[in-house]
């Protein structure tokens, strides 16, 4: 009997857990998926490795839940028991899955290594489970459904393995067994704050049920979170652009620079490449945090030239030619330095862009004109020099100062690049 699901429970096994030796990042991802299917977490719960535990828990769960998922405990060692505990459950017995075996060993052969008779263990399955192929480890995931409907997913502990056979075989699964979905767009908006955001929006837009509009921060950042419940992916999306049109339409507009983008990097570099484009960085509080970040995004050497650490008042005026008199001028924190910065990276790199930083970092350092969270951020192109003064709050620390200061100078290159034809 398939039922509708729309409560789960999150179950997850591991001793560690409990001792804090590990956090619990499967529990975080397994509720965000389940939104997106709108199927509502109503308990994220941990159980240590111990058997009569884990059964009173998971009869629990099923007792309370449409669906109860588990991380953890698929392994093959001794600790390693939570299909075990749910075949004693669900009352079945357990026998060997032998397509599960003859991918084991095959990817024991490939890989050169051993397999122990332990290894077995991963192949056993309780009866009348659906086996969800592990192409990421060797432990298979599964589910099995009792008399009521009830279901419950069992997937192995490590996050690079959990995610993948989640989002491609466990959701294809659970589809059919869900009433509506729930899609989400981002909105990504740069050069705006969250509260001068919320107010230029109507009313009905923040106010609506479906799809509902969310404003919030994310490091230096505002984004705005469009979600929709339907009965099908199609008609959920439908709703969500429609609402990102009418955001378009708004005073926001012209500071969306993003509509679905994993980071502002992965959105600059996609730009650059776009048009062909290069960028270099010349960095001295962000000591290279914007080199690494836009290196991060897989395809960057594309458009990555290279990138200076200058981050002594010398190595300013040997490595970008910035004018030793001007640093004395203005000060090593200027907006000056910072300009000359950017001109003096984009001309040695000859890059078609280049972003430059100096500020203050903090905990030390810092002038009453100048404290600490004082970054001056200059972008600049064959044509144009943007300089800005950003200010973090010089409460929060050296990391978080430097993480937002990258973020906005990022930012600042993706806002002068669309200007930039
Ligand atoms: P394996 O075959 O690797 O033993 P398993 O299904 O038995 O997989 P566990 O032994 O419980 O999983 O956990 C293996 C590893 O996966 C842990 O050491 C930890 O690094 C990671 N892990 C387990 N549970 C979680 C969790 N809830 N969140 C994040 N990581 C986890």
């Amino acid at each position: 009997m398939n039922q509708t699901i729309s409560r789960a429970e999150i179950l997850c096994v591991g001793t560690e857990l409990l001792m804090g030796d590990i956090v619990n990042t499967n529990a975080a991802y397994l509720s965000r998926r389940l939104a997106t299917l709108g199927i509502g977490v109503y308990r994220q719960s941990v159980v240590g490795d111990n058997r009569a535990r884990l059964a009173e828990d998971l009869r629990v769960a099923l007792s309370r839940a449409d669906l109860v998922i588990t991380s953890g405990g698929l392994g093959p060692t001794a600790d390693d028991m939570t299909k075990e505990v749910a075949a004693e459950v669900f009352g079945r017995k357990m026998h060997l899955h032998e397509p599960s075996l003859a991918r084991i060993e095959r990817y024991f052969a490939a890989t050169g290594r051993e397999m122990t008779p332990n290894n077995r263990k991963q192949a056993m399955m309780p009866e009348g489970a659906t086996v969800f192929q592990n192409d990421y480890g060797t432990a298979p995931a599964l589910a099995l459904t009792n008399e009521e409907g009830k279901v419950l997913v069992m997937l192995p502990g490590p996050p690079r393995e959990l995610e993948p056979l989640f989002c491609e075989q466990v959701e294809p699964f659970l589809q059919p067994r869900c009433a509506a979905v729930l899609f989400s767009r981002n909105v990504h908006i740069c050069g705006m704050g969250e509260s001068a955001v919320e107010s230029v929006l109507p009313r009905e837009l923040l106010d609506g049920a479906n799809p509902t509009v969310a404003p919030y921060c994310v490091a230096g950042e505002v984004r705005l979170r469009v979600t929709a419940k339907a009965a099908d992916k199609e008609s959920a999306m439908a709703l969500c652009d429609k609402a990102v049109a009418r955001i378009r339409k708004t005073p926001v507009s012209p500071y969306i620079y993003a509509i679905d983008t994993p980071s502002p990097e992965a959105a600059l570099i996609g730009l650059l490449r776009e048009r062909g484009m290069t960028v270099a960085t010349a960095e001295s509080c962000t000591g290279g945090l914007i080199a690494k970040r836009l290196t991060d995004v897989a395809g960057s050497s594309a458009a990555v030239v290279g990138g200076a650490v200058t981050y002594q008042t010398h190595t300013k005026t040997q490595l970008l030619g910035v004018p030793a008199d001007l640093i004395e001028e203005k000060g090593v924190v200027s907006a000056d330095v910072a300009a000359q910065m950017a001109r003096g990276a984009r001309e040695k790199f000859d890059a078609d862009l280049a972003i430059a930083t100096t500020g203050y970092a903090g905990p030390g350092g810092g002038t009453d004109k100048e404290p600490v969270g004082t970054v001056y951020i200059a972008v600049a192109s064959k044509t144009r020099c943007t300089v800005r003064r950003f200010s973090a709050s010089p409460l929060r620390d050296r990391a978080y100062i430097r993480t937002v200061a990258a973020t906005n100078a990022i930012l600042d290159a993706l806002h002068l690049l669309s200007d930039v034809q």
